[in-house]
C-alpha cells in the first residue's frame, strides 16, 4: 500500500513538472520547423535547426531540459527582461548577447566580448537569423515615461522566411502599427507599464499579424483579460489567429 501511495505521488510530481510550461508550438518555415516555447511573462525560447534563441530569460529553473542558447536577445534594462543571475546560470562560453546599448552598459565585464549591440532602427545578422531593432516606448514619450524611446528594443526576427515580432514593453506606437507582413507577433498588455487590451487589440488590428500571442500581461492588478483581447481581435478580423498560452506557470 505504501508503495502504491509513493508511486501515485511520483506520478503526480512528474505531471506537475510537465505541466509547468505550455507545449511548444511548431511553425513550418523554409529552414525547417521553428519551435516556439512560452516560458514566463516576457520570456520565450525560439528554436530552429542551428539556433536556439532565448528572449529576455528570467528564472534559471525554467530552462531545465531546454537546449542552451546560441543567442540571448534582451529588450530592456528592467528586471523582468534583463536578469543577470539567470543569464549567468544559463549562458555558455559561446552564447552571443544581442542587446540595446543601455543593457550592454550594465553587463558584467566578463560578458563584454560576446555582446553585439543593436539599437532602434538598425539591423544585424547572426547564426543565419536577420534581426531588426524596433522602438518600444510609452506615450507620451519623455523623461518621465517608464520606457523612453530609444532605450529598449522591440525586435523583428527573420527566420526561415517568417517574420516574428517581439514587442518588448511598449504602447501601440506608430512603429508597431506600421509593421508589414508579420507572421507571428508577441504583444505585451499590462497596466500601468505598457498598454491595456483595447489599445493592444487596436494596434494588432492595424498591423494584422497572421498569429498573435498575448504575452507580458501581468500588471499591477493581476493578469490582463486575454480572453477579452482575443474577442476584440476576432470581432475586428477573424483571420488573425490569437493564441492564448500559459505565460504564468507555477514554479
Ligand atoms: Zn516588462
Amino acid at each position: 500500500m505504501k508503495l502504491r501511495v509513493l508511486s501515485l505521488f511520483c506520478a503526480f510530481a512528474s505531471l506537475q513538472a510537465i505541466a509547468q510550461h505550455s507545449t511548444p508550438d511548431i511553425i513550418k518555415t523554409n529552414k525547417g520547423s521553428l519551435s516556439i516555447q512560452p516560458i514566463e511573462h516576457a520570456s520565450l525560447v525560439l528554436s530552429i535547426s542551428g539556433a536556439t534563441i532565448y528572449v529576455d530569460p528570467n528564472g534559471a529553473d525554467h530552462y531545465k531540459g531546454i537546449t542552451a542558447p546560441n543567442i540571448i536577445l534582451i529588450t530592456d534594462i528592467h528586471g523582468d527582461h534583463f536578469d543577470i543571475k539567470t543569464i549567468d546560470a544559463i549562458k555558455t562560453a559561446t552564447t552571443i548577447f544581442i542587446v540595446p546599448q543601455a543593457v550592454a552598459d550594465k553587463m558584467p565585464a566578463a560578458d563584454k566580448k560576446n555582446i553585439v549591440v543593436i539599437n532602434n532602427g538598425t539591423h544585424l545578422s547572426k547564426s543565419g537569423i536577420e534581426i531588426d531593432a524596433i522602438p518600444m516606448y510609452n506615450i507620451p514619450d519623455g523623461a518621465s515615461a517608464m520606457h523612453t524611446k530609444g532605450r529598449g528594443n522591440g525586435y523583428v526576427l527573420h527566420i526561415g522566411g517568417k517574420l516574428i515580432y517581439i514587442s518588448g514593453d511598449t504602447q501601440g506606437i506608430p512603429e508597431m502599427r506600421a509593421l508589414k507582413n508579420i507572421d507571428i507577433a508577441f504583444v505585451c498588455m499590462n497596466l500601468p507599464y505598457t498598454m491595456d487590451i483595447n489599445e493592444a487589440a487596436d494596434a494588432v488590428l492595424t498591423f494584422k499579424p497572421k498569429i498573435v500571442y498575448p504575452y507580458h500581461y501581468r500588471g499591477q492588478n493581476g493578469l490582463s483579460d486575454v480572453n477579452a483581447f482575443k474577442n476584440l481581435v476576432a470581432k475586428g478580423d477573424k483571420n488573425i489567429d490569437v493564441r492564448l498560452r500559459n505565460w504564468y506557470p507555477t514554479k
